[in-house]
């Protein structure tokens, strides 16, 4: 009984631990600001935790959105496509009204996976248009960095189960809960705020190198068949670890992250590129799928499962077949090596190197932050309503970069930096 009693105070203790790191090293949030939380409706217990932390820490107003993935399964089942097509005014409001007084964004998510693989993807790719138009100005808000924003996770029953699908449902929860832990170094000997203060420091020193070195192109391999050129834009800009916001505040937009990453040149990628890990798409499973590129868009493509998922995505709209990330993420890294499949991007990317179908960063290129569209396509960044992550990284994985003058130095050998 005691030993129960003290694991729950030890749970709580980290669980204010991570809602502290997501307040003040994911967000930080400052004196005064309103913060605006997006959270799956599981995670109600961690949303308590992390508000009071919020208030802790100077937060003007907090305001929470809950959001219940069951509910969007009834609405693909029951509303027509013309419904599911509307977006109304007060949905983008009440986030925009907030977003241009200065608020800062934090998404607690929890997700369900695969809850909606059997839900109609006609309907789903009306909806995900839809939201992806209307929310154009509230999506900039972040992806520009306009405001300070950051996501963390939240388990609930059936993600562990399906993480862990030989443990009861506790055991499943404590074990992912624990994993979670260690991939956001939430652990009992440091404070984690130093600790991502120390790992921002390396993260800043890769970016440095291989800025410095602003190569013209990657060459990718892997033991898989992957053989990849991927161009990169002329100023293209490295970021990973934190960034600083249009308000000059420092954050950390994932809680965990791995991954140092950039634009591609958009129309100057050639090769092909075999997934490494199952790629999980609006609920759906792709599964071993591989990608032929012709002067930057898919002109070929093959799945062993979800092979009607990945065409839905590919054609969502006209960038949504090209890409807009390149992220580098070393083999031996923690979340790497718990070889655990969490079935969210959110882990899953910081496991292995990945590729986005669809939108780059504008903070990607040099002044990107102040150009439109049409300038960040003629710079050579892809735009699109969605971004979508894809793992390709593998144990064996060689990355070559051409310099300005035609050498090729290595960056990567057998998954690994060795600049
Ligand atoms: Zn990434
Ligand atoms: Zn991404």
């Amino acid at each position: 009984m005691w030993v129960r009693q003290c694991c729950r105070w030890h749970m709580k203790n980290k669980m204010k631990q991570y809602a502290r790191l997501a307040i003040r090293s994911g967000v930080h949030l400052q004196e005064g600001q309103t913060l605006l939380i997006d959270a799956d409706i599981h995670a109600y217990a961690f949303v308590r935790i992390a508000v009071k932390e919020a208030y802790e820490a100077g937060a003007k107003e907090v305001l929470v959105n809950y959001h219940d993935a069951l509910l969007d399964q009834y609405a693909y089942v029951y509303e027509s496509e013309q419904t599911l097509s509307e977006v109304h005014d007060w949905q983008v409001m009440r986030y925009l009204d907030y977003l241009k007084d200065g608020a800062c964004r934090l998404h607690i998510i929890s997700p369900l996976p695969q809850l909606l693989k059997d839900c109609d993807p006609n309907k789903m790719a009306v909806r995900a248009k839809a939201i992806g138009k209307a929310m154009k100005e509230v999506r900039d808000y972040t992806t520009a960095s306009k405001v300070q924003w950051s996501i963390v996770a939240v388990p609930n029953e059936k993600w562990a189960k399906q993480v862990f699908p030989n443990e009861s449902e506790t055991e499943a929860m404590d074990h992912l809960w624990d994993q979670i832990f260690k991939c956001v170094y939430v652990v009992d000997t440091q404070d984690p705020l130093h600790i991502w203060e120390q790992r921002d420091a390396l993260f800043a020193q890769r970016i440095e190198k291989l800025n410095r070195y602003a190569c013209k192109r990657l060459h990718f391999t892997s033991e898989l068949g992957t053989d990849l050129y991927v161009g990169l834009p002329e100023g293209h800009l490295w970021a990973g670890g934190s960034e600083i916001a249009q308000n000059q505040v420092r954050f950390n937009a994932n809680i965990p992250t791995e991954e140092v990453f950039t634009a591609p040149h958009f129309q100057k990628v050639e090769g092909v590129v075999f997934a490494s890990k199952p790629l999980l798409y609006s609920g759906n499973l792709i599964k071993d799928f591989s990608l032929r590129f012709s002067e930057g868009k898919v002109v070929e493509y093959h799945a062993a499962q979800g092979e009607d998922v990945l065409d839905m995505l590919l054609k969502m709209d006209e960038g949504s077949a090209y890409l807009g990330e390149v992220a580098l993420v070393p083999y031996d890294s923690a979340i790497s090596q718990s070889e655990i499949l969490f079935y969210t991007t959110l882990f899953d990317e910081n496991a292995s190197c990945h590729l986005a179908l669809g939108s780059a960063y504008p903070s990607c290129v040099e002044g990107g932050l102040d150009m439109s569209d049409e300038q960040l396509r003629a710079h050579g960044l892809n735009t699109s309503l969605s971004h979508v992550d894809f793992m390709f990284g593998t144990k064996e994985m060689c990355i070559m970069g051409e310099l300005d003058d035609g050498t090729w130095i290595p960056i990567f050998e057998h998954g690994n930096f060795v600049m």
